[in-house]
């Protein structure tokens, strides 16, 4: 990889501002200050230094976001934020994406991620991977809602669910449920509650796969997996 590119896809800078640091020699491969910026590096090998501090080189990144209500989950987007909007710059150098959708107006659990393999992984359809929802319903959530999700509902298109567990923390006129399903279908939680004639009024995922959220993270805010995290995947 260039020189320039490999320094500043690491987040060091601007390939203009990396051209500066090179002119003032502070730069060094493998020891030896260089100044041309279409040096070749070999990223794997090589020892680039900034200033005398090595620059390590990692393809992937790996992020757990408290995705707030309001944003969209998506890359880009003309009229509103997306999530990719909420990170700096260090972290958007590396072109990362969120691992399927949440909704603008639900919150909670979003991996964003550059690594193309695990997102098909977490993501495909065969894998069955669980994610978990806590909601508050507008209705009176019953034993029955538990049996008929752990049968499979019918959607309003003809669709018919794979099996849902349905638990019922609060049992109200506004009720607070926890639900588990193995699929990712647009709008899928809102949908499954609509074929009970009942509706989402707040939606949140806690989890998908292994990897829970982290209740400490502000609203918001985002970090990177922990290794252990990052085994689980
Ligand atoms: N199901 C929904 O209805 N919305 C989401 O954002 C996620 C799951």
């Amino acid at each position: 990889m260039r020189l320039d590119k490999f320094v500043s896809n690491m987040g060091f800078g601007s390939r203009k501002e990396v051209k500066g640091f090179l002119k003032k020699g502070a730069i060094a491969v493998n020891g030896n200050p260089v100044k041309d910026p279409g040096l070749h590096v070999d990223v794997q090998n090589d020892e680039v230094t900034l200033l005398g501090e090595p620059i390590i080189y990692r393809e992937f990144i790996y992020l757990m976001m408290h995705k707030p209500q309001g944003v969209i989950s998506a890359t880009e987007d003309n009229r509103d934020q997306t999530v990719i909007d909420l990170l700096d710059d260090e972290y958007r150098h590396f072109e990362p994406f969120p691992v399927g959708r949440l909704d603008k107006d639900t919150e909670g659990l979003l991996l964003i991620t550059n690594d193309g393999k695990l997102t098909h992984e977490l993501l495909s359809p065969k894998k069955e991977v669980p994610k978990m929802y806590y909601a508050h319903i507008d209705g009176v959530v019953t034993e029955d809602d538990i049996e008929r999700f752990a049968e499979g509902v019918t959607l309003e298109d003809g669709y018919f669910t794979k099996p849902g567990i349905l638990r019922i923390l609060k049992s109200a006129e506004v009720s607070e449920i926890e639900l588990t399903i193995t699929e990712g279908k647009f709008h899928q939680v809102k949908r499954m509650f609509e074929a009970v004639g009942k509706k989402v009024v707040y939606l949140k995922r806690m989890s998908m796969g292994p990897l829970k959220l982290d209740e400490g993270l502000p609203l918001g805010e985002y970090r990177e997996l922990t290794k252990e995290e990052l085994a689980m995947l």
